[in-house]
């Protein structure tokens, strides 16, 4: 598949962060569909998992010659058989794959593998229709069509407690949702996916959810900010978003988090500095400050490496301010010995220093894990619970369609300092 018509910007590489990759990370999908890992990186012309490594670190690039092209190799990645788990090349006619007429998101090898799947699919085809739909809508955010613009919020944050409370702040977004379902990407989108345009109504939803996420990330630091009873108004803050990787770094713009100037109005100053080792090269990695942010504005900066390194090189040194609060979404750190030992340095240091600390998790079963392993590093966990600024746009399992979805943010605890012992030991 040699390249003969120039690749497409950068900027219209599919995103990896949420089609190529699950929570589990990239061969958990072998577990569950084996040879689907394969299939992923044929797909995106790459011999093996450093490769795609590579690419997300900026080197060596994803190429498709046509968004057409781009939009088909996606598709490629999710069919296989929901039922049996066949990939495509084990079966004697690849074309017998078939895919559920109503949600066009799972496949089949066989009417009767579709027969068979059924009492377990029904329950989940609905949601798995606009999981598919969100899957591609959420490319007009690297587009830039999306997000929409937002109103300053005509409310104090401490009574804004849910997205009904801040959907009530933002008026008839009618307006503002006109321009982004008319606009041309919409119109590549639907041209070139492989599935037909969905009734506007449905899609105006589609747009709610993905900006839902995108606003999600904001609005929980914003509610960090609330938690742990800073006041941005009164001085400017400093904010440490841990572990931040492609996720949060890929394509990501300098005006990303303005919802918290929106959050806050006649506030300092917010420093946001994203740290990770999985940080993606773009505008917004450039030097963190050394103290105050500019006035009523959000200043992100990003540094890549592990957060205790960072610490040691730049804040040690007075060459980054110290944080007023550390936030970080889904660090994983309960998935496995491996991950958790890389954030041990990290959640020690957060707890000697005593510093307010904010993780979000995708689910129930991830928060309990976490809280667990923070209990045995005594940290002193003042707050947890579901975050009312969950993202709406819910997101499958790639290789098991068939189970209940995943939110960003969906969960969320805080912790500050060591456990205070001393009343025990009396
Ligand atoms: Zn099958
Ligand atoms: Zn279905």
């Amino acid at each position: 598949m040699a390249g003969t018509v120039p690749a497409l910007p950068e900027s219209f590489a599919p995103s990896p962060n949420s089609v190529f990759s699950d929570q589990f990370g990239f061969y958990s999908l072998d577990s569950n569909v084996p040879g689907l890992s394969k299939v992923i990186l044929e797909n995106l012309h790459m011999k093996d998992y450093s490769e795609y490594r590579a690419a997300l670190e900026g080197k060596g690039k994803v190429e498709f010659h046509s968004h057409k092209e781009m939009f088909q190799k996606m598709e490629e990645t999710f069919k296989f058989c929901a039922c049996c788990s066949k990939l495509p090349n084990s079966l004697s006619d690849p074309h017998t794959l078939k895919r559920c007429i109503k949600c066009l998101n799972v496949y089949y090898c066989s009417k009767d593998c579709q027969m068979k799947d059924w009492r377990v699919h029904r329950k989940f085809c609905k949601n798995l229709r606009m999981v598919a739909i969100d899957r591609l809508v959420e490319w007009t955010v690297h587009t830039g069509d999306l997000p929409f613009p937002t109103a300053v919020w005509s409310r104090p944050a401490k009574d804004v407690r849910s997205w009904g409370d801040w959907l009530s702040m933002q008026g008839d977004l009618t307006a503002r949702l006109e321009p982004v379902l008319s606009g041309k990407s919409m119109t590549d989108l639907w041209t070139n996916a492989c599935r037909p345009r969905p009734e506007e109504a449905e899609l105006r939803e589609s747009v709610w959810r993905v900006c839902s996420e995108f606003l999600s990330r904001p609005l929980t630091i914003g509610l960090g900010v609330r938690m742990c009873r800073l006041d941005p108004c009164s001085r400017p803050l400093t904010v440490h978003l841990v572990g931040a990787g492609h996720n949060e770094t890929l394509g990501a713009r300098t005006t990303d988090l303005d919802e918290l100037s929106h959050m806050f109005p006649g506030h300092q100053g917010v420093e946001v500095v994203m740290v990770g080792p999985e940080v993606v090269q773009g505008p917004i990695v450039r030097p963190p400050l050394r103290a105050f942010g500019p006035r009523g504005k959000v200043y992100i900066s990003a540094y890549k490496g592990l957060y205790h390194e960072f610490w040691e090189e730049l804040v040690e040194r007075g060459e980054a301010a110290r944080p007023d609060l550390v936030v970080g979404f889904h660090p994983g750190f309960h998935a496995s010995q491996g991950l958790g030992e890389g954030w041990l340095p990290t959640l020690l240091l957060l707890r000697d220093y005593n510093i307010p600390s904010v993780f979000t998790m995708y689910s129930d079963m991830e928060l309990q894990y976490s809280l667990q392993i923070l209990q045995e590093l005594e940290a002193d966990i003042q707050a947890t619970g579901p975050n009312p600024f969950s993202s709406q746009k819910p997101e499958q399992v790639q290789s098991c369609p068939n189970k209940d979805p995943c939110y960003c943010n969906a969960f969320y605890l805080y912790f500050r300092g060591l456990l205070d012992s001393t009343e025990d030991a009396h």
